[in-house]
């Protein structure tokens, strides 16, 4: 056959080429970019609708690297690339650093204690350092261990149970706080709520998006809010954009709530604005 620009398999393969010199790119840039403090740390606030109007109660710390030739680049860009090798546990590093000295700070500055949950990636988990590391934020920082909160995805559950089962009860000890990360988008959710210890569910945003629309869809939310409630863990519903999704939320007694309805994640800076209305309640 001759080639064609139209050919879908050749455009299929250029296509690769460039996400593979792309991947490599951002993997080459990564150590400078740790050195030079590229990453930046945005936080998203996590309300509480069972009160009116609803309370700040704390936030999630969502990473984003401020390329200097590529501009700002999400996470779910590198996160992916930098899980597979490992690498992913430098820039987790340093986004715990960067939220637990700003908690301090917070805490300085307003006199009023926000607990910021960090994510935990499943390539932090075989670090056999992790939870000295995660010590050492509180300690370093005179926090105490319910102001970092820390959040594990589902998936990682599946990959190694024995091993992340071990430490979570380790943490857990300790006095930190797990939250079980985008409940229900993986496939083996209701097996882990049976034998992994945790405090808080996410709701996967998936189980909120359609609840205006499709009944099926709100007995699915509902439903999940029943099995949270009968075993006693509260939940955050995320990815709540609407009133309408608010509403039938609180009518469903769902805890806590973080979405675009509220904010979207914003830096530090901006993020006092919420801590100071907060305050003047
Ligand atoms: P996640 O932990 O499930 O975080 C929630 C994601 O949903 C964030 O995307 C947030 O910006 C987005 N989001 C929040 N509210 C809404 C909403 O109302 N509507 C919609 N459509 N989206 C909403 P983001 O910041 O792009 O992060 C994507 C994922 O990357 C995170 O998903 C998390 O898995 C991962 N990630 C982010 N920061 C870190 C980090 O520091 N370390 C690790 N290991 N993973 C991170
Ligand atoms: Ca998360
Ligand atoms: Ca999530
Ligand atoms: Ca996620």
């Amino acid at each position: 056959a001759r080639s064609d620009f139209r050919n879908p398999l050749r455009k299929y393969n250029e296509d690769i080429l460039k996400k593979e010199l792309f991947d490599q790119k951002l993997l080459g840039d990564l150590r400078n970019a740790l050195a030079d403090g590229q990453f930046r740390v945005y936080y998203q606030p996590k309300y509480d609708i069972r009160s009116e109007p609803p309370r700040l109660m704390s936030a999630e710390a969502l990473v984003r690297w401020e390329h200097p030739e590529l501009g700002m680049i999400p996470p779910g860009t590198f996160i992916p690339l930098f899980e597979g090798n490992g690498l992913i546990t430098l820039v987790d590093n340093y986004v715990w650093e960067e939220t637990a000295k700003q908690v301090a700070m917070w805490r300085n500055k307003f006199r009023f204690t926000l607990p910021v949950s960090v994510n935990i990636s499943r390539a932090d988990i075989f670090d056999p350092d992790l939870t000295e590391r995660l010590c050492r934020l509180i300690t370093n920082n005179g926090l105490e261990y319910c102001d970092i909160k820390l959040e594990v995805t589902e998936s990682a559950y599946s990959q190694d149970a024995d091993r992340l089962l071990g430490l979570i009860h380790t943490l857990r000890k300790i006095g930190f706080e797990i939250e079980m990360d985008d409940f229900g988008a993986g496939y083996s959710s209701l097996n882990m709520l049976s034998s992994m210890p945790i405090d808080v569910l996410k709701m996967d945003m998936s189980f909120v998006r359609n609840i205006e629309n499709s009944e099926t869809d709100l007995r699915l939310m509902k439903l999940i809010l029943d099995i949270a409630g009968n075993l006693k863990l509260s939940v955050v519903a995320e990815g709540v954009e609407t009133e309408g999704q608010l509403k039938l939320l609180r009518d469903a007694d769902c805890d806590l709530v973080q979405g675009y309805y509220f904010s979207r994640p914003v830096p530090a800076n901006e993020f006092e604005e919420f801590i100071r209305k907060e305050r003047e309640q």
